[in-house]
């Protein structure tokens, strides 16, 4: 195995692996097992028990996003690299996912709405992603539970909905065969190659990612956050709520086509319509996005406004019964790409970030790894560079 850097060795520390990865929500279990099936000696480490924290929070739709040709790239590739995942897990495991081929539809709610799937179709066609435009009839025809007078929308069929924490389980299980170790163990510091646990162990190896989601920067040392002070990351939070069984209620992921505004806007707050059926017959409803919310406890005047959209776009809403509702955090750069690969700093070289993937973190899970490990063998791939996600890179916020 050939890899980019040679591993200084330190006589305090052990010598633990090739690679640690500090977290195991998805974004950590993907770059723990694609390391390990490149041959890697890896040891994965998260404070809690893997996939519990945003990973369980969201919403797992696998969805291919057109903010910008790197995000398209990004959700283009992890899409096709997790449907290939999921169609390789054992029954048990599947079971668990419970991927359902729902396809995307965007709503439009007007005429301009419909010149804007228009467009959209345009730019995923440029990029080979099949898509097609539905009219008002069409559209009721494969959704009757939308409301009259919908003008059309784009439908996304390749889109797909999974269970994102047992995505997690089965990445782990197959880094495991690949010779993984996988930790329950909190990490205090990462000083470049060092990880320093809370147990009082230190360990070491060529390369360290930082998969630590919400607390990628707070567990950085200070050299290493120096390197990192043109960049932010933000918490953005969002509210779901989940009904009881309606199987067949709907058919599709139901997204409104505003819901792009909402989720690339900087408004503090805002709510956009998004459903989802779930295999168990549970509709799924999203979603708020709120910046710089510090606590989890629901926001019910949000939740409200929530609903009253949804009821706009499908009437029957109101009659399903809601089980639970809950909130998350998802993490935020300036211009809504992640941060994927080294940072600036010489005594932190061997240190790769893999963070800030906002509401996209599920479905670029796979293509994060996969970027990571191109970047430690030196597997350069002119359709897919690692440039825009640098952490290196000059930050622009995106409108
Ligand atoms: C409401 C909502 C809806 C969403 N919907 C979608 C969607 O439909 N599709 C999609 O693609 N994405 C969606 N997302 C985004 C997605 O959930 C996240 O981008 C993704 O889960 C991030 O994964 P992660 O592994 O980076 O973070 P996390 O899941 O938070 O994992 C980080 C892990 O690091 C561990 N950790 C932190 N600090 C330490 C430490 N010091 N030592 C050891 N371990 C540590 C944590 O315990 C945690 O398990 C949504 C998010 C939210 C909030």
């Amino acid at each position: 195995m050939w890899i980019r850097q040679r591993p200084r060795s330190r006589a305090t520390v052990t010598r633990a692996s090739d690679v640690i990865v500090v977290g195991a929500g998805l974004v950590g279990a993907a770059c723990g097992r694609e390391f390990a099936r490149n041959g890697c000696n890896v040891r994965i480490f998260d404070g809690k028990p893997p996939g519990n924290h945003t990973t369980a929070a969201g919403m797992g739709h696998i969805v291919v996003m057109d903010d910008s040709d790197a995000q398209m790239r990004l959700t283009q590739r992890g899409r096709v690299l997790l449907q290939g995942f999921v169609d390789s897990v054992p029954v048990t495991s599947a079971e668990r996912i419970e991927a359902e081929p729902t396809g995307t539809l965007w709503i439009a709610e007007d005429s301009a709405g419909y010149e804007a799937a228009r467009s959209k179709q345009a730019y995923y066609s440029r990029f080979g992603v099949v898509s097609e435009m539905l009219d008002e009839r069409t559209l009721r025809e494969v959704e009757p539970c939308l409301a009259r007078g919908l003008v059309g929308a784009l439908r996304v069929p390749d889109d797909f909905v999974i269970y994102a924490p047992a995505v997690v389980d089965a990445l782990l299980d197959d880094a495991r065969v690949h010779g993984a170790h996988v930790e329950q163990s909190r990490v205090r510091r990462i000083s470049g190659r060092n990880v320093e646990l809370e147990d009082g162990r230190t360990l070491d190896a060529a390369w360290v990612i930082d998969a630590a989601g919400e607390e990628a920067f707070d567990v950085l040392d200070a050299e290493a956050r120096a390197a990192l002070t043109h960049v932010r990351l933000r918490r953005r939070k969002g509210q779901l709520v989940i009904t009881d069984r309606y199987p067949g209620f709907a058919r599709h992921q139901l997204v409104e086509l505003g819901y792009l505004a909402s989720a690339h806007g900087d408004d503090r707050a805002s709510v956009a319509f998004n459903l989802q059926p779930r295999a168990t017959g549970q509709m799924l409803l999203g979603s708020s996005r709120e910046f710089d919310a510090t606590d989890a406890t629901l926001d019910s005047r949000l939740l409200r406004q929530m609903i009253e959209r949804a009821t706009r776009f499908v009437p029957g809403i109101g009659a399903l019964v809601a089980l639970r509702a809950w909130a998350g955090f998802r993490v935020a750069t300036d211009d809504h790409l992640p941060l994927v690969g080294p940072i600036e700093a010489s005594h932190s070289r061997g240190l790769l970030l893999a963070c800030g993937h906002e509401g996209l973190g599920i479905t670029t899970s796979l293509s994060t790894a996969r970027l990571l490990v191109d970047y430690v063998f030196d597997r350069a791939d002119a359709d897919f560079p690692i440039d825009p996600y640098l952490p290196t890179r000059r930050m622009h916020a995106a409108g």
